[in-house]
């Protein structure tokens, strides 16, 4: 073995008790192959590091795709899920707890959601897009509008909210009436939208289809156009929200009529959220019409009030910005790279040719994890306390990574 492993250990697996490569090939002979082979094993993190059973350190430049807000073991929130695991870990919601009550008043108060708002706690992403799903379908209507390259997630019904075809045709038919429309016309809005349209979904930025940005006024008239109609606006802010863009939530100066989180909540814990906007809306959900045995349990609600507690106490939203800028400024200038787009820690770089994978298989052999989310365009989410020397660092190295990725076009 290369490097020292002590830091490495668990009472539950000897982790040196095989190389990379085996491990993998248990892997391949145990776990589904719905992700297909795992590019290395992980073994250890500490702050915006990980490293694999090799030894071999990286930078971590995609966070568990905007879930490692406070990066790896931070110490504040392995703290507080430690406590919280030790006095009491799991209650069924015939029960609640204190800090799943707090959790839900924090949420609350930073969404600046008015009077008779509330939130319905579960595990991920999908399954919050699933509960605001449900929510849409108690308004009396089930037509649905959601975006071109939308991505909210892979069950039946968020799949059905998601456009990408690979992902949904497998499994046709998905629940019915959801209509896309280009992301970012007002004008495809305004024509998809009538009286018969319960809601329109929309990221606020648009994550998995590369980080994509609508125009500035688009969801001001997203809101303005389903009032008309009396439909609700419902934003997934599951990539997008927990200060991932340098403010708590990527949408600002509109109220939506749900919102829903996930990803960069839990700091690594699994936490979803709805987010249910005024006593009105609230009240379409009622007892017993929808649920959830882990959601909202103390260990979540812990590791949720953690990241949040951090984020703020640490000053990560002005973090994320600054770091941000320095990144997309930083990217710029190789021959290879055509922009870069994002706003705070949710950072695109574009490729004049569709090389993002190789690009990213040479950094990730460098030392940095980032995603090729596209043929065409890498993307960055780092932990928000990525520093500036580290963000340097990656900016460092990111030429010859192209280099190497044009030598093979050429
Ligand atoms: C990741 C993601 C989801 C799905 O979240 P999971 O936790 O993977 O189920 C939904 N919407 C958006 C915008 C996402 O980025």
């Amino acid at each position: 073995m290369s490097a020292d492993l002590s830091a490495q250990s668990s009472p539950l697996v000897d982790l040196n008790q095989d190389d990379s490569a085996a491990w993998l090939a248990r892997y391949g002979r145990s776990v589904l192959g719905v992700f297909g082979t795992p590019q290395r094993v992980l073994v250890r993190g500490e702050g915006s590091y990980v490293w694999d059973a090799d030894g071999r350190r990286y930078l971590d430049l995609l966070g568990g795709i905007a879930v490692n807000a406070l990066g790896h073991a931070h110490p504040f929130l392995v703290s507080a899920v430690t406590a919280q695991m030790a006095t009491l870990g799991h209650v069924s919601n015939f029960f609640t707890h204190p800090l799943q009550i707090a959790l839900a008043e924090r949420i609350l108060e930073l969404a600046g959601a008015p009077e008779g708002s509330a939130v319905f706690f579960c595990n991920s992403g999908t399954e919050a897009n699933e509960a605001a799903f449900k929510l849409t379908r108690r308004t009396g209507r089930t037509r649905i509008i959601a975006a071109e390259k939308a991505f909210h997630g892979r069950t039946m019904g968020a799949l059905a909210l998601t456009h990408k075809q690979a992902y949904r045709e497998p499994f046709a038919p998905l629940p019915g009436d959801v209509e896309h429309v280009p992301f970012g016309s007002v004008e495809a809005l305004e024509a998809a939208v009538d009286d018969s349209t319960a809601a329109v979904f929309l990221e606020p930025i648009q994550g998995e289809a590369g980080v994509r940005i609508p125009p500035a006024d688009y969801l001001a008239a997203a809101r303005r156009i389903t009032r008309a109609h009396g439909a609700l606006l419902i934003l997934d802010e599951v990539q997008t929200g927990i200060g991932r863009t340098g403010t708590w939530f990527a949408h600002q100066g509109v109220t939506p009529d749900a919102m829903t989180l996930a990803k960069g909540l839990g700091g690594g814990i699994p936490v979803g959220t709805l987010v249910v906007y005024g006593a009105e809306n609230a009240a379409l959900l009622s007892p017993g019409q929808h649920g959830t045995t882990f959601g909202g349990n103390p260990i979540a609600a812990a590791a949720g009030l953690a990241t949040l507690h951090v984020i703020e106490r640490d000053g990560l939203l002005e973090n994320a910005v600054t770091v941000g800028n320095q990144l997309s400024a930083g990217v710029l200038g190789h021959p290879l790279v055509a922009g870069a787009r994002g706003q705070g820690l949710l950072q695109a770089i574009e490729l004049t040719q569709p090389v993002a994978a190789s690009v990213a298989a040479h950094l990730l052999e460098a030392g940095f994890i980032v995603n090729p989310v596209a043929p065409d365009t890498i993307r960055l989410a780092p932990p928000l306390i990525l520093t500036a020397e580290q963000a340097e660092s990656f900016l460092a190295a990111l030429p010859a990574a192209l280099d190497l990725a044009s030598q093979e076009i050429s």
